[in-house]
């Protein structure tokens, strides 16, 4: 610290020197002259190799509704501003415009809102319709701004403290999440951090001792982990982590800023699911809280310190919005570790495919869910004309397309999809009817257009056009207006759950399926053990619980067909041609994230074909990889 202070000039007008989380924070009363001076900034950042942010000195902050004020005069009335947040406890301005390019013109100059106003500008797509769960992210954070300064210095510190021990060690423990597909849980343990990679729940087990990760094998204090790192938002991966802040964990979370509204939403789902349900609640909302207020976002690229001999970069891993696969340094260049997570080595409608080129990465943790020889996708082009096929079937004869999708991800990938074809006329014209959390997921894929595909944003930020917001769309946003979409007449109706594991999709599905002119399409991964899965292995009777809790046998007449290769995973070829890229670096690939036959074969293959030592361990073993 005391060299950072020394290398600044008086002009500056420092305050105080403080760690900020993963950062080191300058406050200062004199905003514009570091902003204007961005070598001085560049400089620090060499000699000390961490990162440093400008925060402007609370005692030239003006006050809250001043400081409002006074940006809302300065924006130009085509930017249509449609929030303007305060974040106190980084001393920050978010201003969502819908129109965010009207705010990088001269005559709507940062530096000078910061000189006026004391407080750090910050301009952001605003979503065309609100998210409620980046709203409630901004008022947990600002609630719990005092706490979340406290925190941040708190974390730094432990951050940045000297290293005890100079040797590398590195060993991971698998909790979750192996030889299996749900509650992916990974603990990377160093001769200084305790990292956990991911918090998943399993979806359909419900033994306490298969559904959930094996902390409790693993037997380590919660206070003893350094960080956890998130790589999506699927419950599988983050289903358990409010329960480790319910348990007292009050170190940091890193993830995606889209990762956290993703995860903010499922999780705040799960409770109300749960809280309906009665029973056995495994955590509450003030545990998401707690999981919000201990969040750091990472954008993609930027190389962080989570502990004093890891640091972390996290990429795109092309799965969906947000998705990260996770780079941990060890040890000032001893070892790198990727883990993939969940990753689609190829390109979507909505994402481009995840990176691949990493620096440095010796061992490599990657997801095996479509593992399997057969496990290969047609081209994006037949999957297309595919779909096109059997939607348009079952269209023409008069039935409804019934599509499962999971909220967040493949339902957006669909609506794009849908509304492409319908536009160019390949599809029969129908309406589409959408109902459960997916509006809001789409909501959200709105307000991080910077995570979505090169296409996709550019037409969203520079021409204005959205696919999100086609007129073929309706938004069934309560259970008493699923009339018109049950009603006579072709239609799509697109509903949550994507495996059938509750959600409105039940209403519809136990409605239509017995009527052989309609057709159920699922369009991803079915877990063993779901009634989509059931359905899709053939079965012709099914029992649901109904409204009511009561139990009701179902005949399914419709047509089951799985449509394959909209997958947000790489199939086999992708996994090869991936592992294929980094080959030249690996010294072990692990294989995790699959059934057990899938997990075998990916890592017979990669040792055979690639020369590449493999592992492929189950839940709760402990493997030394340095
Ligand atoms: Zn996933």
């Amino acid at each position: 610290m005391g060299t950072v202070l020394k290398s600044l000039p008086p002009e500056a007008q420092i305050t105080r020197v403080e760690y900020e989380g993963p950062r080191i924070a300058l406050y200062t009363r004199n905003p514009r002259f570091l902003q204007q001076n961005g070598h001085i900034i560049s400089e620090i950042v060499n000699n000390v190799k961490k990162r440093v942010v400008v925060r402007t000195d609370k005692s030239i902050r003006k006050n809250e509704d001043e400081a409002k004020a006074i940006v809302e005069a300065a924006a130009p009335a085509e930017a249509e501003v449609s929030t303007i947040f305060l974040d106190p406890a980084l001393g920050e301005i978010i201003i969502e415009a819908k129109v965010p390019k009207a705010l990088t013109q001269e005559s709507f100059n940062t530096i000078d809102l910061t000189e006026k106003t004391g407080w750090k500008v910050k301009v952001r797509k605003a979503p065309s319709i609100p998210s409620t769960s980046i709203q409630s992210i901004y008022y947990t954070l600002k609630a719990g701004a005092d706490d979340r300064e406290k925190f941040l210095r708190d974390i730094g510190e432990e951050i940045f403290r000297s290293r005890l021990i100079q040797e590398n060690d590195v060993s991971i423990l698998t909790l979750g999440g192996f030889k299996q597909v749900g509650r992916s849980c990974i603990l990377v343990t160093t001769s200084e951090s305790k990292i956990l990679f991911d918090c998943g729940i399993h979806p359909s087990v419900k033994e306490p001792w298969n559904a959930y990760p094996r902390l409790d094998w693993a037997d380590i204090d919660l206070d003893e982990l350094d960080a956890v790192v998130i790589s999506h938002a699927h419950l599988d991966h983050t289903g358990f982590l409010p329960v480790l802040f319910k348990y007292g964990y009050r170190g940091p979370v890193y993830c995606s800023e889209p990762t956290l509204a993703l995860m903010t939403l499922l999780h705040n789902d799960f409770v109300k699911v749960a809280s309906l349900e009665g029973g056995n609640v495994l955590y509450d909302l003030r545990d998401v809280r707690e999981v919000i207020k201990h969040t750091i976002t990472l954008p993609y690229g930027l190389v962080t310190d989570v502990s004093p001999d890891t640091k972390l970069v996290l990429n795109n891993a092309g799965h969906i919005l947000g998705s990260s696969t996770v780079h941990l340094h060890i040890g000032e260049g001893a070892h790198n570790i990727v883990y993939t997570g969940d990753f689609k080595y190829g390109k979507t409608l909505l994402l481009d495919s995840a990176a691949w080129n990493y620096p440095r990465v010796e061992t490599l943790i990657m997801e095996s869910t479509y593992g399997a020889k057969e496990d290969i996708m047609p081209s994006r082009a037949e999957v297309e004309a595919n779909f096109v096929n059997i939607i348009n079937s079952t269209l023409k004869e008069g039935g409804k397309a019934i599509i499962p999708v999971p909220a967040v991800g493949r339902a957006q990938e669909m609506m794009l999809v849908l509304d492409a074809h319908m536009r160019e006329k390949k599809i029969v014209e129908a309406p589409i009817f959408i109902e459960g959390m997916i509006s809001e997921a789409t909501a959200i894929h709105m307000a991080y257009p910077e995570y979505l595909s090169r296409d996709l944003r550019t037409k969203i930020l520079e021409t204005g056009e959205n696919p999100f917001r086609s007129e073929y769309f309706t938004v069934i946003d309560h259970p008493s207006n699923r009339e018109q979409a049950l009603q006579q007449g072709p239609a799509v109706i697109m509903a949550t759950s994507g495996m059938l594991e509750g959600g409105p999709i039940i209403e519809y599905f136990s409605q239509l399926a017995s009527d052989e002119k309609n057709g159920v399409a699922f369009v991803s991964y079915q877990i063993p053990g779901t009634l989509g899965r059931r359905v899709l292995d053939g079965s012709r009777q099914v029992s649901l619980m109904g409204e009511g809790g009561k139990i009701k046998i179902l005949d399914v007449n419709c047509k089951v067909v799985k449509v394959e290769g909209f997958s947000g995973h790489s199939d086999y070829n992708q996994l090869m041609r991936y592992v294929g890229k980094m080959r030249g670096k690996l010294q072990q690939v692990i294989v995790n994230h699959g059934e057990r036959r899938k997990v075998e074969n990916m890592a017979n293959v990669i040792s055979r074909v690639y020369r590449i030592p493999t592992m492929q361990p189950g839940v709760q073993e402990a493997v030394k990889i340095y």
